[in-house]
């Protein structure tokens, strides 16, 4: 397997990936062995940003937002410990045929649930961070310890539905959740604690901050629960927590 270099892994403006080295001591990237998604939501940052923005034509896109698998990307990396989000650029737990970049053939999701685990049993010292809308494809673990297993939700209907369905696969203290963009009235109901939420609001040209309701209980912390709360929630408070154990 080739050695990953730099140029596979690279920094970011997501928050809790760019600010995790001030609070944890781990810098932060995203890696992207996959990338692409067909789920189509109408508040993708990385969809538009392949087919209409700045990634227009590049080369890790030749398939456009098509789910494409990067084998070249699977492989130990170096250097200090680090904190490394896999999939920013997709949705790793896609029920579809993943196109392998520079080919014509395609894998299957349990295909591409090996090379995750594959890439983390190379880098057991860095942590690793997976996210889909799907949590039922976490049933092709196990997972290597430093892998944190995730799901987006933005409303409670989603929540309760996903960590449910994830509990099924993945043990609570290995499991994140992305609240973002968080569009329900009401605040986060969080039945069973997990190892760490991210919550938002919505970016973009109509950016929109999360409930009243939600920033309330963001202020009086009611969960104990490791939360970074991104600066797009529009809450004007500061928390940018991450698990004890990173
Ligand atoms: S699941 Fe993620 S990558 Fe896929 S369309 Fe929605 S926001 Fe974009």
């Amino acid at each position: 397997m080739p050695n990953t270099t730099i140029k596979s892994y690279h920094r970011t403006k997501i928050d809790y990936i760019r600010d995790s080295e001030e609070i944890t001591g781990r810098a932060g990237y995203v890696l992207n062995i996959i990338t692409g998604c067909r789920h189509r939501c109408p508040y993708c940052y990385a969809r538009t940003m392949v087919l209409n923005g700045r990634l227009q034509g590049h080369r890790s896109y030749p398939y456009g937002f098509e789910p494409t698998y990067h084998p070249d990307r699977v492989g130990p990396i170096g250097g200090k410990k680090k904190f490394l989000f896999l999939n920013d650029m997709g949705d790793v737990g896609g029920e579809w045929a993943w196109r392998i970049f520079g080919s014509s053939l395609t894998v299957e999701p349990e295909d591409i649930a090996d090379a995750m685990r594959e890439f983390a049993g190379e880098n057991p010292k860095h942590i690793c961070l997976l996210l889909t809308k799907n949590p039922a494809w976490f049933r092709y673990g196990p997972w290597p310890d430093n892998v944190y297993c995730g799901f987006t939700a933005t409303n409670n209907r989603e929540l309760q539905e996903r960590l449910t369905e994830i509990l099924k696969h993945v043990p609570a203290d290995k499991v994140w959740m992305s609240l973002e963009p968080w569009q329900d009235d009401e605040a986060p109901m969080i039945p069973t604690p997990v190892a760490w939420i991210t919550i938002g609001g919505l970016s973009g040209i109509n950016p929109t901050p999360v409930s009243p309701a939600t920033m309330e209980w963001l202020e009086n912390n009611r969960v104990e629960i490791p939360r970074f709360v991104k600066a797009n929630s529009g809450w004007d408070g500061i928390r940018k927590e991450y698990p004890d154990t990173w």
